[in-house]
C-alpha cells in the first residue's frame, strides 16, 4: 500500500527493493512480505549512493541520540506510522575489573536493557510494527521466549493492533505477565518456541494473522541493525576487534553484519570488521554444531534446555546467514554451560556493578573461553551484548534478616 507523500510527514527513505537472502531474487518494496519463495528471509536493500549523499557524520551528530537518527538507512516512509516508545541509544559500559580478572584488557558491554520493554527486542519490533502499520496489517501473531512478545505487545498497543502471542509454558513469569499487561493475548504452550511457531503458522493460514516469527518478516533485522550503526558511532567509527552476541534466531548478529556493510558503502567506516562470536548454551547449540561441522545449514537441536531462555531456539530460519557472518568475520560459534552463565552474571554484578541477563552472562563466559583458547588476543577490544535488563529474571536471595525488636549489634552488621 502506498501512502501519500505528505511533505510534513514523509521522511527520505532510500529503500529500493527487498532481496531473498539465499537466491538474490528481487521483491518490490511497499508491499507486505513474509519469507521469500525459497522460504528464506528477505533483506531490505537501499540506494546507498543516495543515502551517502544525504547523510553525513555532521548531519548525524546534530540529531537526537535515538534509533531514528539513522532514518536514511531505515525503511519507514511516513513518520506518522512510527510507533515509538523512546528508543534511546544504549550506553557502552566498561567492565575493567571483569576484564582484568579474566586476563583481558579492553572489555565493554552494550547495555541493551535500557531500551523500552527492557530488552533489545524493542529495536526490532518498533521497526516491524511501524512497517506493519504502514502496510495495513491489523492482526499480528508471534511465537516468543518472552522478550520479543513483550516488545510486540507494547508496540502493538501503540499502533492499536491486535497481538496474539504464544510462549513455552516455562517462559520467565515476568515476561508472560508483561505481555498481557500491555494488552496482548498470551498463551502458554506445552512445547518449545518452534512448536509455538507452528501454531502461529497454522493461524496465519486459517485466520490471516500476520506472522511475526523471527526473520519471517523483513523489518526486524532493520531495527536490530541499529545496534551495529550505533556501536560504530559510539566507538568513533572504529569497530571493535570482537563482538560476542548471544544467538537465538540471530537477528542481531545478521543485522549488525549488514549494518557494517552499509556503513562502509556510505563511507563511514573502512573494511575492518570485528570477529563475530555467536554464543549459545551447551543445552541448545545448533549453530555451534553446524559451525564445527563446516556445514551451511543447521539441523534442529533436540531436547533444548538452558536457563538462558532468549537463546533457547532449536531451529533458526536464518541459520546460513548467521554461519556466513561468523565465518567471514574470522570469529566462531561457541557454547557455554549454564553454570558458567550463572557465575558470569554473579561476578560482573559484584565486580563492575552491571547486572547482566543470563544471555549477557553467556557472552562473558564465551569471552573468557575465547581468551583462553587464543581465539582473541589479550589486548583486543571486545564488546559483549547484554540484551535485556537483569531485573527481568529471577535473582538469588542473599539477604539477611534483622529483628528490630531485639538489641542490634552494629559492630557485627
Ligand atoms: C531474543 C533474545 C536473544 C537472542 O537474540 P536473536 O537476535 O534473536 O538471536 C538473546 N537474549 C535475549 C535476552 C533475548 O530476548
Amino acid at each position: 500500500m502506498r501512502h501519500d507523500l505528505n511533505l510534513t510527514t514523509h521522511r527520505p527513505t532510500f529503500v529500493t527493493h527487498l532481496e531473498c537472502s539465499l537466491t538474490g531474487e528481487h521483491y518490490p518494496a511497499d508491499k507486505l512480505h513474509g519469507l521469500s519463495a525459497a522460504g528464506k528471509p528477505l533483506l531490505v536493500r537501499y540506494d546507498l549512493d543516495g543515502a551517502r549523499a544525504a547523510l553525513t557524520k555532521d548531519v548525524l551528530a546534530q540529531r537526537p541520540m535515538d534509533l531514528w537518527r539513522w532514518r536514511e538507512l531505515l525503511p519507514v516512509r511516513n513518520t506518522s506510522n512510527i510507533v515509538s516508545l523512546g528508543e534511546n541509544a544504549t550506553p557502552l559500559v566498561a567492565l575493567p575489573r571483569t576484564a582484568a580478572r579474566l586476563g583481558g584488557a579492553h572489555l565493554i558491554a552494550k547495555d541493551e536493557g535500557r531500551l523500552p520493554t527492557a530488552s533489545f527486542k524493542a529495536r526490532g519490533l518498533v521497526m516491524a510494527v511501524s512497517m506493519a502499520k504502514e502496510l495495513g496489517v491489523t492482526q499480528i501473531a508471534m511465537p516468543t521466549n518472552g522478550n520479543a512478545g513483550a516488545a510486540l505487545a507494547a508496540y502493538a498497543a501503540v499502533a492499536g493492533m491486535e497481538a496474539i502471542i504464544f510462549c513455552p509454558d516455562d517462559t520467565p513469569e515476568i515476561n508472560v505477565r508483561e505481555i498481557a499487561a500491555q494488552g496482548a493475548r498470551v498463551y502458554r504452550v506445552n512445547g518449545l518456541i518452534d512448536d509455538c511457531g507452528a501454531i502461529v503458522g497454522q493461524g496465519a493460514k486459517e485466520r490471516g494473522w500476520f506472522d511475526f516469527s523471527t526473520l519471517k518478516e523483513p523489518y526486524r533485522i532493520e531495527g536490530k541493525k541499529t545496534m551495529g550503526l550505533e556501536l560504530a558511532e559510539q566507538l568513533d567509527w572504529e569497530l571493535p576487534d570482537a563482538i560476542f552476541y548471544p544467538t537465538g534466531g540471530g537477528t542481531g548478529l545478521i543485522g549488525m553484519w549488514k549494518a557494517f556493510d552499509e556503513l562502509e558503502q556510505i563511507g563511514f567506516i573502512g573494511s575492518k570488521r570485528p570477529k563475530m562470536f555467536a554464543v549459545q548454551a551447551e543445552g541448545c547449540a545448533p549453530m555451534v554444531r553446524a559451525f564445527d561441522a563446516g556445514v551451511e545449514f543447521a539441523e534442529r537441536w533436540e531436547d533444548a534446555h538452558t536457563i538462558a531462555m532468549g537463546i533457547r531456539v532449536p531451529r533458526a530460519v536464518g541459520d546460513f546467514l548467521i554461519l556466513r557472518a561468523v565465518r567471514e568475520s574470522g570469529g566462531a560459534a561457541l557454547a557455554v554451560s549454564d553454570a558458567a552463565i550463572m557465575a558470569a552474571v554473579r561476578d560482573v554484578a559484584r565486580d563492575d556493578g552491571l547486572l547482566l541477563c543470563p544471555e549477557g552472562g553467556a557472552t562473558l563466559a564465551a569471552y573468557s573461553r575465547a581468551l583462553d583458547e587464543g581465539l582473541i588476543g589479550r589486548e583486543d577490544r571486545a564488546v559483549l551484548f547484554n540484551c535485556a535488563s537483569g531485573l527481568k529474571y529471577p535473582l538469588e536471595d542473599h539477604s539477611r534478616r534483622l529483628d528490630r525488636h531485639m538489641a542490634i549489634d552494629f559492630a557485627a552488621l
